[in-house]
């Protein structure tokens, strides 16, 4: 006698993430194949935010974020600060002083897996 196979019931697929709006000026422009709204590059995971200080790579720009770190035995913080290799899609085009939106994605190279999404402040 064979079992009856019981129905798996799936949790729904929660929502896909917002997208960020392209900008005006590049709209329909951007070539680019690992932006998060023209490309195939589909963000997912954390979402963090910090300050690029460095765009003279093509396409990737570096940001840095700043944490703060506890001493048990002062009781203060001392400052620590992570470096990103962060995607710099052509339509966002994020310059050294801007504070972006970054999100977590597939690595796009060796050392690159985060891409931004929108800018915050932009200089
Ligand atoms: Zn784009």
């Amino acid at each position: 006698m064979a079992e009856k196979k019981r129905a798996v019931k799936r949790a729904p697929k929660p929502a896909a993430v917002e997208q960020p709006a392209p900008s005006p000026q590049k709209a329909g422009e951007c070539a680019d194949r690992s932006c998060p709204v023209h490309g195939e590059v589909r963000p997912h995971g954390r979402v963090l935010s910090g300050t690029v200080v460095g765009a003279k790579m093509h396409r990737t720009v570096t940001v840095v974020r700043m944490r703060r770190h506890f001493i048990p035995k002062y009781e203060r913080y001392s400052k620590r600060r992570t470096k990103l290799l962060v995607h710099n899609p052509d339509c966002l085009n994020a310059q050294v002083g801007d504070v972006v939106k970054i999100m977590e994605t597939r690595p796009l190279s060796k050392t690159k897996h985060f891409v931004v999404i929108g800018k915050m402040v932009s200089t």
